[in-house]
This record gives structure tokens, sequence and C-alpha cells, in this order.
């Protein structure tokens, strides 16, 4: 079993610790926040005073932190620390420029690095069920899938250094549009006297069927497990739909790709967080739409 330490205590990374340290691995985990540490403390992890004192030893580092400028700052003061031939692992949402650069001066110390963003919640955090959409060299992705096979359940290697944000950017830019068009088609449908019911007993069925509607229906009834159910409580928050979108749209113009309803659906996202439902989940969306048909 390996030492592996973990930067960044969050929602995320206090449960993907704690999976570690349950698959018997030394865990050296910091983050800013002490009662982040605490928590991670209970779970079995042994604290360190520092970001740079908790790679000391390790063979394997893991970030899991809020944005590209946190990683690329971390990074800066522990990967020179860290010993030649180990193996850092980002799995924090960033865009692919600062993605990209980490790579690069991982490269330059000796060290195998690997983006590896994550698909599933804090609800697949805690369940090892998370996906992980790596970018990297081959034998950094064959070194990171064993340690990261303790935390998800699906380890995708995407190609080189960045590729994974890509993956994950592309993924969540369909996911958040078409949660957009499921929630106009029950909209449309309630102006039209059609059941939830009905919308969704033929859409599941036919060519409008997607992921937003089967496993995740922004209406209360027909998927009993999604937040529509549950008050709207996330699941994934409208902020974090937002970053991702936003994200998205970053590469997009760097790239010079066309993304017009990518964009529009990062505009009706920001709406939407900024009339103060940020925490709600993403789903959420159906009543903005609605109330759009009263302006
Ligand atoms: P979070 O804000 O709960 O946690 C981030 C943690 O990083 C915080 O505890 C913060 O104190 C710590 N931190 C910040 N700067 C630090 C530093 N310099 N040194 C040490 N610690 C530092 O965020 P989260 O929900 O855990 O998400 C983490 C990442 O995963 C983000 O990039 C997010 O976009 C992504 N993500 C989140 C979810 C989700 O459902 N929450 C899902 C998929 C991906």
């Amino acid at each position: 079993m390996a030492t592996i330490a973990f930067i960044g205590l969050g929602n995320m990374g206090v449960p993907m610790a704690a999976n570690l340290v349950k698959a018997g691995h030394k865990v050296v985990a910091f983050d800013l926040v002490a009662a982040s540490r605490n928590q991670a403390e209970s779970d079995g992890a042994a604290i360190a005073e520092s970001a740079v004192a908790s790679v000391k030893g390790a063979e394997v580092v893991i970030t899991m932190l809020p944005a590209g400028r946190h990683v690329l700052s971390v990074w800066t003061d522990i990967v020179p620390a860290m010993g030649n031939g180990t193996l850092i692992i980002d799995c924090s949402t960033i865009d692919v420029e600062s993605a990209k650069q980490a790579h690069e001066f991982a490269a330059r110390h000796g060290v195998a690095s690997i983006d590896a963003p994550v698909s599933g919640g804090t609800g697949g955090a805690r369940g090892a069920t998370l996906t992980f959409m790596c970018g990297g060299e081959e034998e950094a992705f064959a070194a990171a899938k064993p340690v990261l096979e303790k935390m998800g359940r699906k380890i995708v290697h995407c190609g080189g250094g960045g590729a994974g944000q890509a993956a994950k950017i592309c993924n969540n830019m369909i996911l958040g549009i078409s949660m957009i068009a499921v929630s106009e088609a029950f909209s449309l449908a309630e102006k039209l006297g059609l059941s939830h019911q009905a919308l969704f007993d033929v859409a599941s069925t036919s060519s409008g069927q997607c992921w937003a509607l089967t496993s995740y229906c922004p209406v209360p009834g027909p998927v009993p497990t999604s937040p529509a159910n549950n008050d709207y409580k996330p699941g994934f928050a409208s902020a974090l739909m937002v970053k991702d979108l936003s994200l998205a749209q970053d590469a997009a113009k760097a790239a010079g790709a066309a993304t017009p309803l990518g964009k529009h659906a990062q505009e009706i996202y920001q709406a939407f967080a900024s009339e103060g439902s940020g925490d709600v989940d993403f789903s959420g969306i159906i009543q903005h739409v609605r109330h759009l048909a009263a302006k």
C-alpha cells in the first residue's frame, strides 16, 4: 500500500481521502481550513502542517482544489519538494490551459502527472463510484489507475495532458444544454395541458430520450431519485454548472470552436445563480425557465 498526500479537503476531498484510508493506504492530508483537517483526521488520515510537509515521503500526491489558480499555486510549492519518479494527480475541475501548465511544471521537475477531474458529485465521492477522466502520459496513467480505482468505478484515459479537463467540460456542456432543453419541454407541456408523466412516458422511449430526462428528471414524479423530488437540493449545484460552462466557453474561445448553445446555457445558469439559486441543484433551472414566460 502506498503513502498518499491529499491536499484539498472540501466536499469532495474529505470522502475521497476517506476511501483511500479504507483501502489501506497511508494518507497524509492537508487543507487550509482547520475543520476540514479535523474531519479527515477523524476518518483516519494523518494531518500535515502544510502542503509541502504533506508530500515528504509520499509516492503519490492528489490535489482536489477549487480552480486553476489554486492548483498552480499549490503545485508550484509542492512539486519541487516531491521525489524524482513520484506521481501527482489533480482531480480538481480547472481550465485546460492551467492543466497543461501544471503538467509542464511537473515534467520539468521529473514528476509524473495526470489531470483527473471527476463526475459523480459528493454521492459518488462517498460511495467510491466516481468517473475519472484522465489526461497524461500512458505510464503515468497506468500508475494512477489503481489509486483512482479506490475512489471511483470508471477510469478513462482520454489522451495527453489536459485531455481529462477537455472531456469534463465537453460532457458538462452537453449536460447543461440538455437539462435546459428538457426543462423547456416540460414547461411547454404544462402550458399545453400535457401531464408530466405523459411527456416522460413518450420522450423517455422516443428520440427526446437523454440522461437529463431519464436519470435526473427536473419535475417531481417520473424519476423518484431525482433532486426535483427533494426540493432541488444538490446533487450538483447550479454554481458548479456555471463554473463548468464558463470553463467550456473559455476553452471554446481559445480554441476557436463555435458553441452558441453552450454560451446561451452559461448565460441562463448564470442568471439563475445570480437570483440567489447558486446552491440549488442545476435541474432547478426549470423554475427559471417557467419564470421567463411571465416576463
Ligand atoms: P470545496 O470548495 O468544498 O473544497 C475545496 C477545498 O480546497 C477547501 O476545503 C479549501 O479550503 C481547500 N483549499 C483551497 N486552497 C487551498 C490551498 N492553497 N491549500 C490547501 N487547501 C486549499 O470544493 P469541492 O466541492 O470539494 O470541489 C473540489 C473540486 O472538484 C472543484 O474543482 C470542483 O469544481 C470539482 N467538482 C466538484 C463536484 C461537487 O459536486 N462538489 C463535482 C465534480 C467536480
